[in-house]
């Protein structure tokens, strides 16, 4: 069963889509936590970044380098968020990876780590 991230990828359900390449797809997240909040993921299923392996790498790179590009096209030039969620554990809801790239005001600092 395609995950809903596969859906969009292969534009079976509608998304604001940013960017595609040959590795990766951007669009924008539906629940935005800034001005600007882009998920960037690999076209090819990969669960989390948990399962990645070393015939991953050109799409993690690529995965990197679109995330920096885009903030920078959509106004974060001044510093952003990159983040990925990696399983359960780090509140990985969407089982395809993804790297929220978040900006576009001040970002608070990232001090809270676990919920009680
Ligand atoms: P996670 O918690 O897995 O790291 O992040 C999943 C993200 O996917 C969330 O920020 C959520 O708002 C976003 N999301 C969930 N469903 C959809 C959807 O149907 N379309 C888009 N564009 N984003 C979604």
């Amino acid at each position: 069963m395609p995950t809903l991230f596969e859906r969009i990828i292969a534009h079976e359900i509608p998304a604001d889509i940013v960017y595609e390449d040959d590795l990766v797809v951007a669009f924008r997240d539906i629940n935005p936590q800034a001005p600007l909040h882009l998920l960037v993921v690999p076209r090819e299923p990969l669960a989390s970044l948990a399962e990645a392996e070393e015939r991953h790498e050109p799409a993690l790179g690529r995965l990197l380098h679109v995330a920096r590009q885009l903030a920078e096209e959509h106004g974060a030039a001044g510093g952003f968020r990159a983040i990925i969620n990696v399983g359960d554990d780090g509140g990985q809801e969407v089982p395809h990876l993804h790297l929220h790239v978040v900006g576009g005001c001040k970002l608070g600092r990232m001090v809270s780590v676990a919920k009680s």
